[in-house]
């Protein structure tokens, strides 16, 4: 075996990389011949690579590093779980610490009555979990030919088999055999994009009443549940006009449709509140979460469910579970997370201070001529970038063409921002400071100059016809 190490050249770690690491969402030829970047150590919104590169992280890793890198206090909470019980499960009543006092801890936190958790690894597990879960409750309920779940194209819910087929990402539906059957989808809110000719309240109203549609077309007492995020964030943070939550609310009630809140990213403060329902004024029925549970220290996620549902989930026994579901280090990171973020007032601060500053900063950039829109909820945002703004065109190239090209301008200005086809998406550590922030978008304005000045060399500044 090589003795490796962060002091190993870049290049060595790179070759070893290539010779036998399979990415995730990665082209691995694309990866060998460029190398992959090797991130070695973190502090508060900053990543060091292993050529000593000092870099602002504005996706907070995958959406999830809430609280800012380098917190010793999680550290130590793992420690001294680990020491006292490192492991054990929730199967075949039995239960301990950790989990008894995150899910109560969750229990405070969730709006309305959601006030029961189910324990899973990952967002991608517990929105399996909330699959068989909403069709296990129908069953229970004498309703089992209430089977189907609505979704939305281009909504992301995760990569294992039932999340992927809840999600709508035709890319990934292309591999693997997926969707699996019974399930059903509605286009998304993205107005930018696919609104054409009407304002964006129509279009809001438009989109929602697609489910309505699809409940009529499936029908009614076929259709199990409704999933969406509040806010789309691997989809290119949608977020969608104001007439349609509270048309897609009355429309669950109306049908008696069970509502699934996929609060993956837009839980823990994201958006401003605690929850994205919250922010968007929505009731949801389950609420899956991960991510900002633990701000990524520990693998775990779960679903939030009502006192209803957990009511009628109570009276069988669901052959279901992880043998990681409330891993007690995983636990006890999330619940010193928590503390720390109320101890804090990370969510508060977000909503009154540094949120309303990044989204004055943010907006700013659709000054920049190659920025049609800039939507920003919370800390978590994105820019379309378009040839022609007046028409919100699309590039005449590929679809994603311009969007990395902007990607790599920001890596060389040591600055993380992901593209989604053409948009340019941040999701921030919350704990980023005003100071950084300002160093953000210093950093953006700069690589959208970069790329735009590529992009009209290289004869790409043209509208799709
Ligand atoms: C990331 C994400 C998931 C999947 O979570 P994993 O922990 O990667 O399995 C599910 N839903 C949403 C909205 C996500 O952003």
């Amino acid at each position: 075996m090589t003795t490796i190490s962060t002091n190993t050249p870049t290049a060595e770690l790179q070759a070893l990389d290539a010779a036998h690491h399979l990415h995730p969402f990665t082209h691995g030829n694309q990866l060998e011949q460029k190398g992959a970047r090797v991130i070695t150590r973190a502090e508060g919104v900053w990543l060091n690579d292993s050529d000593g590169n000092r870099i602002l992280d504005a996706m907070a890793g995958l959406w999830c590093v809430n609280i800012g890198y380098g917190r010793e206090e999680l550290a130590e909470a793992a420690a001294r779980q680990m020491r006292e019980l490192p492991y054990y499960n929730t199967f075949f009543q039995t239960t301990h610490v950790p989990a008894i006092a995150l899910a109560e801890r969750m229990a405070q936190l969730a709006p309305g009555d959601l006030n029961h958790f189910f324990f899973a690894g990952s967002g991608s597990e517990a929105n399996d979990t909330n699959l068989r879960m909403v069709r296990t409750y129908w069953d229970a309920k004498g309703q089992p030919e209430r089977k189907t779940v609505i979704s939305r194209w281009n909504g992301y819910h995760g990569s294992t088999v039932g999340s992927a087929s809840l999600g709508g990402m035709k890319g990934m539906h292309a591999q693997g055999g997926l969707p699996i059957p019974d399930i059903a989808y509605i286009d998304q809110p993205n107005w930018w994009a696919e609104g054409g000719d009407m304002t964006p309240e129509e279009f809001g109203l438009e989109r929602a009443r697609q489910l309505e549609a699809k409940i009529e077309e499936i029908g009614p007492d076929k259709v199990a549940a409704f999933i969406a995020e509040p806010v789309q964030g691997a989809g290119g943070v949608i977020v969608a006009p104001d007439t349609y939550w509270p048309e897609i609310q009355r429309i669950v009630d109306k049908y008696g449709i069970l509502l699934i809140a996929d609060e993956v990213i837009c839980g823990f403060g994201r958006t401003g509140n605690w929850f994205g329902s919250q922010t968007l004024n929505i009731r949801p029925d389950i609420m899956t979460v991960a991510k900002g549970l633990s701000s990524g220290y520990q693998p775990i996620g779960g679903s939030m469910v009502s006192g209803e549902v957990a009511s009628v989930m109570r009276d069988v026994e669901f052959n279901h579970g992880y043998t990681y579901s409330g891993h007690p280090v995983a636990c006890a990171v999330a619940l010193e997370n928590l503390r720390i973020m109320e101890e804090e007032r990370i969510v508060e601060t977000v909503r009154d201070d540094t949120g309303p500053y990044l989204q004055e900063r943010f907006e700013s950039l659709t000054d920049h001529p190659l920025v049609g829109e800039a939507k920003i909820v919370g800390m978590m945002g994105s820019l379309a970038l378009t040839p022609h703004k007046e028409s919100r065109a699309a590039f005449a190239a590929d679809p994603g063409t311009i969007g990395y090209i902007c990607r790599e301008r920001c890596f060389a200005n040591n600055l993380i921002m992901r593209h989604v086809a053409d948009r340019m998406v941040i999701s921030p550590p919350l704990v980023i400071s005003r100071g950084e922030i300002d160093t953000l978008i210093d950093r953006a304005w700069q690589s959208l100059d970069e790329a735009q000045k590529r992009i009209e060399d290289e004869g790409l500044m043209k509208p799709a016809s």
